[in-house]
């Protein structure tokens, strides 16, 4: 086990605390990450120093506000090989970046009887758009499916996306499943039947190095806050073109370019989105957890994510009455673990492991339908990050164990 990843543990003021007279284990991260200090302290030195609105102002502090709010795009771009900076859009979040796509993208291009292919693990931010969308448009919302493991089914895929499809909206990183899918070979599918390749990447870009043009995408959605950033700030980043065709969803202050009595002008993109003032604090925080990551390397945390997954998984699945869910190959495995222990209600074994300090989440996790193509109501789910530890690790399987006995 890299011994210098899990000193990254200290960085995190909140994991240095004491739940129900346990120390902390917080294995929630695909819930939310915690906050380093870096990213507080550039938050907190922005409203401290530097605070004023963006673009408009030609003071000193509305200059500082602008070059850090437009930096971060340019660091946006590098950490996930956009070609341009144009094109990464600041939203709340991947929930917005999403709709964005499906509400100003699709709901103009999409027509009756074209078909939207999602897949049946898809969180609901990017599936309830996409329904929505096809009912509006009079379009076929379309599935993909899952191979036994929980990847999304290539050879199957051959059968669901064909010339009439227009958008195929998948997940880079299942949120339940703990499988990356394989985006590229999708996206290549879809490009042969003229479709556009749109990712949810709220799972991946944490995790591991990201390429969009390596990827293939049209569109790529992220959010800050589950990679160290404040919660508020995300990211669509779109290829020019398809940006350049897309409607702006939020009108006002900013995005105009020229405003007459009965007609407007819009900028181009990323400002003819970004109407009215944006969380600006957000962004000096995203900027901040960006170069925090950068300096850590996005290859070292896949790394020893890696590792931590290649120690927890085998001993978790030595424990009878626990089915475990995705992958039984660790090597297959990201660090989201779901899993259900025979005869409880997930519910009450987060509220279990909660007493033995382990934050851990129960229910659906947004993915209603997942739920019941596994036939089940919920599962808990144990979700790592880089500053967890292997003995984070060990105190998950210890407190399993002891749920365990303690309700047989
Ligand atoms: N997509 C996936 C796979 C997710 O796990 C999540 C959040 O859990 C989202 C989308 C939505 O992200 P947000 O709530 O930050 O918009």
């Amino acid at each position: 086990m890299d011994k210098r990843m899990s000193n990254y543990r200290a960085d995190f003021p909140i994991l240095d605390q004491q739940v129900n007279d346990e120390q902390l284990v917080y294995l929630d991260n695909a819930a939310t990450t915690q906050k380093p200090r870096v990213v507080i302290d550039a938050i907190t030195k922005y409203y401290y120093t530097d605070n004023a609105n963006v673009h408009r102002g030609v003071h000193t502090l509305a200059e500082r506000a602008t070059e850090q709010f437009e930096g971060v795009r340019d660091k946006v771009a590098r950490f996930i090989n956009a070609p341009t900076r144009e094109e990464i859009i600041y939203t709340k979040g991947t929930t917005e970046a999403l709709n964005w796509v499906a509400a100003g993208y699709g709901k103009k291009y999409v027509k009756a009887g074209d078909e939207i292919v999602i897949s049946c693990a898809e969180h609901h931010s990017n599936l309830v758009p996409w329904q929505q969308l096809a009912k509006r448009n009079g379009a076929i919302l379309r599935y993909l499916d899952l191979t036994a493991d929980g990847f999304i089914d290539l050879d199957k895929a051959q059968d669901v996306i064909n010339d009439k499809t227009a958008i195929v909206a998948v997940n880079h990183a299942s949120n339940v499943l703990g499988v990356v899918n394989p985006i590229s070979k999708l996206a290549k599918m879809a490009h042969q039947h003229g479709a556009i390749m749109v990712v949810d990447g709220a799972q991946s870009t944490p995790h591991m190095p990201i390429d969009v043009q390596a990827l293939d995408a049209d569109f790529y959605a992220f959010s800050g806050h589950k990679l160290l950033a404040p919660t508020g700030i995300g990211i669509l980043w779109g290829k020019s073109e398809l940006l350049a065709a897309m409607s702006p969803l939020e009108f006002g202050g900013e995005m105009i370019d020229w405003v007459e009595l009965q007609e407007t002008t819009f900028k181009k993109a990323p400002l003819k989105f970004e109407g009215g003032t944006q969380n600006i604090a957000g962004v000096v925080g995203l900027g901040a957890a960006i170069d925090y990551l950068t300096r850590i390397g996005m290859n070292n945390i896949k790394g020893y994510e890696q590792e931590l997954v290649d120690y927890v998984l085998p001993k978790l699945q030595q424990i009878e009455g626990l089915t475990i869910y995705g992958p039984p190959d660790a090597k297959k495995h990201t660090g989201v673990i779901s899993f259900n222990l025979k005869g409880l209600h997930p519910h009450d074994v987060a509220t279990a492991l909660d007493m033995e300090g382990v934050a851990v989440r129960a229910g659906h996790h947004c993915a209603q339908p997942l739920m019941r193509y596994l036939n089940i109501a919920a599962t808990a789910r144990a979700s790592f990050y880089f500053y967890n530890t292997k003995e984070d690790a060990q105190r998950l399987v210890d407190a399993i164990i002891a749920t365990k006995e303690f309700f047989q």
